[in-house]
C-alpha cells in the first residue's frame, strides 16, 4: 500500500476514480471532489477562484 506524498493533485474527471467524483459547487460538472487532491470546484472554477484570490496589484 502506498501513501500519498507531495502536492495533492486534482485529477481531470476522466482520470478520477468514480468514488472520488462529485459535482462542482458552481457549475455541477463532474469533477474530482473527494479524497486526495479533491476540490469542491471543477478545474475551470478552481482556476477562476485562484485568479480572484490574487491581490489586485499582481493581476494584469
Ligand atoms: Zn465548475
Amino acid at each position: 500500500m502506498t501513501s500519498p506524498t507531495g502536492t495533492p493533485v486534482n485529477l481531470p474527471p476522466q482520470n478520477c476514480p468514480p468514488q472520488m467524483l462529485g459535482r462542482c459547487a458552481r457549475c455541477f460538472a463532474p469533477c474530482h471532489r473527494y479524497g486526495w487532491g479533491g476540490n469542491p470546484l471543477c478545474q475551470d472554477h478552481q482556476r477562476e477562484a485562484a485568479a480572484l484570490q490574487k491581490p489586485k496589484h499582481l493581476v494584469g
